[in-house]
């Protein structure tokens, strides 16, 4: 092995405090109580800080009333609601563990999610009870569904509110026990639930304040991103909470509905993904409303180009910023920061505060020179704490000495500043959604006609990367056929939208498919048409 070459992060280390997640994010209601926390975009319906502190008392109250203890794992499939954060931060206040499932997942989807956290409660909304019904009733562990509103069969969310606000005083250990159950796929394979503790979030929020624009209690902030997904549940709502901003939050992305929060809450700061943001470099629309507020489009999750990032800055006249992290780093680890004159706009700036990288040549495990491309390396107080019952997932990505390996290609300039140039693990991001070509190729096999199947990321102007098929056929059938048995089968974002019948499947000696081949032969096709 060769000497590790460890790239330091340029700014300072922060301190970070050793504080249970609920009292770092709202120990400080009390500098705030009247002021808004959260407003919902289209009902209206809004807590105060200082409602918002006492639902999550109730709720947590109810939530041990009603047997959650100190590690179960409780579930939430909902879009973003003023009610979110009031059930994330009692799960969390009482030691249990949150697991966010996407509210448009499949009944399977949530079920596979449920039986694999071995979730106890769920929480939801009616319209989605009886999908999560279905849902429960393939995972065991599920005992309870607890609605927003009322559903039959369900436990009606205002009966949490009936056992005082006094929940148990539970130890918490930050360093080791775990808050937030989020799903990711990772470097390969289907979904899995990644352990984030207490101090990981709480670390990640105090890195990012440090070198993000400051909030206060005057501050307008933009909750269109999903809850459920990590940048929405800690950048969003953990970084506008914590400091005492106001979260104007959407149920689901609508162009029109973005615009007028931006413009009606005289929105500074928002976070967004690049499609939201080709929406507003290219859109007409955008010209009907006055967005002379908004200075800054912060964008992350999925890979922007500069000249998007140019075309959007230009007609707006506001500076877009660049982060980049993933769900097992809780998640931000590179940004741009505020106070940079220098942007680079494809890059994703430097490293955040206490967190190191390396750049590693995947072929060699030997750590790169400066300026080549190698797998971007991690170590940091924000990196999880591994796979929920994956030992062998998680010693694949992670190293004794801490090391998460992150499966993007990365190189650094020598100011410090990251490009992601490349992914060398198997995952898709369609308009920052992960898709894992493993569950896809799980699905096809499935199919009587089809021999061998194996999906890879193209390049989408809309979506940024879709999902295509490579096909091996022992029937006829056709390409819409194939698109039409996956769309059945999965949520919207996931469906295979490109199909091409092939006569085997490139594999490695030990069976193994390599997706890559697939990757470079499709690169290769497009650089020559
Ligand atoms: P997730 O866990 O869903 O947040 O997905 C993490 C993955 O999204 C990363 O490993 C990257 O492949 C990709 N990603 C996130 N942010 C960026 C970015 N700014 N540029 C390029 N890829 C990104």
């Amino acid at each position: 092995m060769g000497e590790a070459k460890i790239l330091r992060s340029p700014h300072p280390d922060v301190d970070i405090p050793d504080t249970p997640l609920v009292p770092f994010v709202l120990g400080r209601v009390s500098e705030f109580p009247d002021h808004p926390a959260i407003i919902c975009g289209v009902t209206g319906k809004s807590y105060t800080y200082a409602q918002l502190a006492d639902a999550v008392r109730h709720v947590a109250a109810g939530l041990h009333a009603h047997g959650i203890k100190k590690g179960d794992v409780v579930g939430v499939v909902s879009p973003n609601l003023p009610d979110f954060p009031v059930v994330f931060y009692a799960v969390v206040s009482i030691g249990a563990i949150c697991s966010t499932v996407n509210p448009i997942a499949t009944a399977e989807e949530i079920g596979a999610q449920f039986a694999d956290s071995e979730a106890m409660l769920i929480f939801t909304i009616p319209e989605l009870f009886e999908k999560c019904s279905a849902a429960a009733r393939l995972a065991s562990t599920v005992r309870e569904i607890v609605v927003f509103g009322e559903a039959d069969g369900a436990t009606p969310y205002r009966e949490l509110f009936a056992h005082g606000d006094t929940p148990p005083d539970v130890d918490i250990d930050p360093a080791t026990d775990v808050a937030a159950l989020p799903y990711s796929s990772g470097t390969s394979g289907i979904p899995k639930g990644v352990m984030l503790t207490h101090r990981n979030i709480v670390a990640n929020l105090q890195q990012m304040q440090a070198i993000t624009e400051v909030l206060d209690s005057t501050s307008r902030v933009l909750g269109v991103l999903p809850f459920f997904h990590i940048y929405g549940m800690v950048v969003v709502m953990g970084g506008a909470l914590r400091q005492g901003a106001c979260i104007v939050s959407l149920p689901r992305f609508d162009l029109e509905q973005v615009l007028r929060v931006l413009q009606d809450h005289k929105v500074r700061m928002a976070n967004i993904v690049p499609p939201i943001l080709l929406a507003m470099a290219k859109h007409p629309i955008v010209a009907n409303y006055d967005l002379s507020q908004l200075k800054y489009l912060f964008s992350g999750a999925a890979p922007l180009g500069a000249e998007l990032a140019s075309a959007c800055q230009d007609r707006l006249g506001l500076t877009v910023r660049q982060g980049y992290g993933l769900t097992e780093t809780s998640p931000v680890t590179h940004f741009h920061p505020m106070d940079d004159r220098r942007v680079v706009l494809d890059s994703v700036g430097p490293s955040a505060p206490n967190t190191e990288c390396r750049l590693v040549d995947p072929a060699t495990g030997l750590d790169c020179e400066p300026g080549e491309r190698g797998e971007l390396w991690m170590r940091g107080p924000q990196v999880m704490k591994g796979y929920f019952n994956k030992p062998e997932a998680t010693a694949a990505c992670m190293t004794d000495d801490g090391w998460f390996k992150t499966g993007d290609v990365a190189v650094v300039d020598e100011l410090g500043w990251y490009k992601i140039v490349d992914r060398v693990k198997e995952l898709i991001k369609y308009k920052g959604l992960q898709v894992a070509p493993a569950e896809l190729e799980a699905l096809l096999l499935g199919h009587p006609a089809i021999a061998d199947a194996a999906v890879i990321p193209v390049p989408d102007p809309h979506a940024g990367e879709i999902p295509k098929a490579f096909v091996v056929l022992r029937a006829p059938l056709t390409a819409d056929q194939v698109m039409a048995f996956i769309a059945e089968r999965v949520s919207s974002y996931k469906k295979v939208r490109q199909v091409e019948f092939v006569d085997a499947i490139p594999k490695s000696p030990s069976g193994k498919i390599l997706r890559r081949v697939l990757v470079e032969q499709e690169r290769r096709r497009v650089s020559s048409s």
